[in-house]
């Protein structure tokens, strides 16, 4: 490849509306440009890189067994309806009527065209199967974000398992792992395997492949002494006991003028600090007012809720909606005597006594509340935020927080999609029995924010070998000189014969311009052939790992080149 007439454009500031580093740096060194909100137009380097990443999932997969295929973008609404995702599944899917008014959408993973298409499979002696694609994946996503980390239109690797038993799943999940292990280790990133929520997939496990980074969106708590780590989705944690008063033989109702908050109560004369409240929020599962009880210096995660509450919709009640339920606003609310509204409890709250809570009647609360005497719970779930320095379940110790970017997830899938879409085979007795299937997702295009986001100096990006978008930038001083351009031209096209993946900077730019560009699209080697050092018949080796450089004689440079990327590609 010639830069000379290539398009790498390279910009001398970063992009105004970009925070994360890998998105000014990506855009900086010319690898994308921002088409709209959430879509971007991969450039020549963006686009090599991308392919040098699918290439190394699409390897690591067919080293499993597993088949590619390309399967549509374009879905009929039908059969996402079967499974029920055509409306369980909100704004977040991209749809709309084609000419002939049929719903169509466009696919945000393909579980439902899989199994569809795995219909065509008749005995159990067909199994198992493993099936992928590398394909873009549309999502209307609330803020899209950080580049490529949260687009609404990327490139994902999606597979798909098809067994007959559980054991079959267990077995091609375990094959799943260790080849994501394998992608992400080639793909230079440290990655930490996470008990996660399986969302809105379903299932009955699954598995986030998380990398640590400032600009991730995800927490994962850890424990460093037994090796527990969890998606704060799922994450808990043990409390130290409490032993609580019993406290008066029944709630006393107490004026609270201008308390609104948690807080507020905390300073109030005659208040109760945070863990001695009960927090009462009001949501809306499909048609039903539900209350939530939290512990008031508690967090709830909400998916914790959709995880385990069937229901299609799930969202906070508003003002109105408050008000109507419980005759009081935000700032008192209680549970206290509510007999007619569905109370679920934090597992936190279980067994406590002399609590303070809202009145539901704005400016009074209640203390001396005892949860077991004086309020109906008709569910007790863990629905708690956990916390740093909190006991570890497993070992008790205190547990870490950390800021991830997930780069994979992996679900054990079950029936969920065989059985609404009638997808059997016959089983070892002649009966039919639906296929156990399992998904597993990689984010192609996410995975290039992220090695980006855990390899970039102040100069700019620093790719390892195995992702950049090329392995060897041969810069050639002066395009004036004959010998210069000779000498360079003889290199480039001997590591080219070599099958290294070679550019050379043959244009009229001065060495400085020339250097910058290499080092800030993160180029790992630089070869400088100039007129000065091949007098001494000499050209110069940079590593841009390290910023290492050395001399090596024009005779042997070649050799010498190519060992040092073998040596480094995996
Ligand atoms: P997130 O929680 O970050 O939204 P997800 O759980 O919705 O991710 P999956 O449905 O499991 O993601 O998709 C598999 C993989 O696809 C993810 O691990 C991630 O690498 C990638 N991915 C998901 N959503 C996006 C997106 N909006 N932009 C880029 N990559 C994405
Ligand atoms: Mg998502």
């Amino acid at each position: 490849m010639r830069w000379s007439h290539s398009f790498h454009p390279t910009l001398r500031d970063d992009p105004a509306d970009a925070e994360a580093v890998s998105h000014k740096l990506l855009v900086r060194a010319g690898f994308m440009r921002q088409l709209m909100a959430g879509v971007y137009s991969l450039l020549p380097l963006g686009h090599r890189t991308v392919q040098k990443i699918a290439n190394i999932s699409r390897d690591e997969m067919n080293k499993i067994g597993a088949q590619e295929c390309l399967l549509p973008s374009l879905h009929p609404r039908e059969v996402w309806e079967k499974t029920g995702r055509w409306d369980a599944i909100g704004p977040e899917m991209f749809r709309f009527k084609d000419r002939r008014d049929s719903d169509v959408l466009l696919g945000m993973t393909a579980e439902e065209i899989f199994a569809h298409t795995a219909g065509e499979l008749r005995s159990y002696k067909q199994l198992p199967q493993i099936w992928y694609q590398i394909q873009t994946k549309f999502r209307d996503e609330a803020r899209p974000k950080s580049g490529l980390m949260r687009t609404r239109e990327f490139i994902m690797k999606d597979s798909y398992s098809f067994d007959i038993d559980e054991a079959g799943l267990d077995h091609a999940f375990q094959l799943h792992f260790d080849a994501y292990r394998r992608i992400f280790k080639r793909l230079g990133l440290d990655t930490i395997a996470v008990e996660a929520s399986s969302g809105s997939m379903g299932g009955s496990q699954s598995v986030e492949f998380m990398v640590r980074a400032e600009a991730g969106e995800d927490w994962v708590a850890t424990c460093g002494a037994c090796g527990y780590a969890a998606n704060t989705e799922k994450a808990t944690s043990m409390l130290p006991p409490v032993d609580d008063a019993p406290g008066p033989e029944a709630p006393e109702k107490f004026a609270t003028p201008g308390v609104r908050t948690i807080a507020d109560l905390v300073d109030f004369e005659g208040g109760a600090p945070a863990d001695r409240q009960i927090k009462t929020l009001v949501y809306r599962v499909d048609d039903k007012t539900v209350l939530i009880l939290m512990r008031g210096d508690h967090a709830l995660v909400e998916q914790k809720l959709v995880d385990q509450v069937e229901a299609a919709l799930i969202r906070p009640a508003g003002d109105g909606e408050i008000q109507a339920a419980m005759g009081a606003s935000a700032g008192s609310l209680g549970a206290v005597g509510v007999d007619d509204l569905f109370v679920i409890a934090d597992e936190a709250l279980r067994g406590r006594r002399d609590m303070t809570t809202g009145a539901n009647e704005d400016g009074f609360h209640l203390r001396g509340v005892d949860i077991d005497r004086d309020i109906d719970v008709k569910a007790w779930l863990d629905l708690r935020e956990v916390r740093a320095g909190e006991g570890c379940p497993g070992c008790e110790k205190p547990l870490e927080l950390v800021k991830t970017i997930e780069v994979g997830h992996i679900f054990k899938l079950g029936t969920k999609y065989s059985e609404p879409l009638g997808v059997t085979v016959l089983d070892e007795n002649g009966k039919a029995v639906p296929i156990i299937m399992g998904s597993y997702g990689f984010g192609v295009t996410r995975n290039m924010a992220a090695v980006a986001e855990a390899r970039h100096d102040d100069k700019g990006l620093k790719w390892p070998i195995n992702v950049a978008p090329f392995e060897v930038v041969v810069s050639v001083l002066n395009v004036k000189d004959v010998d210069t351009v000779e000498a360079g031209e003889r290199i480039y096209e001997a590591l080219q014969a070599a099958g290294i993946d070679v550019v050379i900077d043959d244009r009229d730019e001065r060495p400085g311009v020339k250097f910058k560009d290499a080092e800030l699209i993160g180029i790992p080697y630089r070869v400088t052939v100039g007129p000065r050092g091949l007098k001494e018949g000499n050209v110069e080796l940079v590593r841009r790992e390290d910023g290492s450089a050395r001399d090596l004689a024009v005779d042997h440079a070649v050799e010498t080149i190519v060992e040092a990327v073998l040596h480094e590609r995996r």
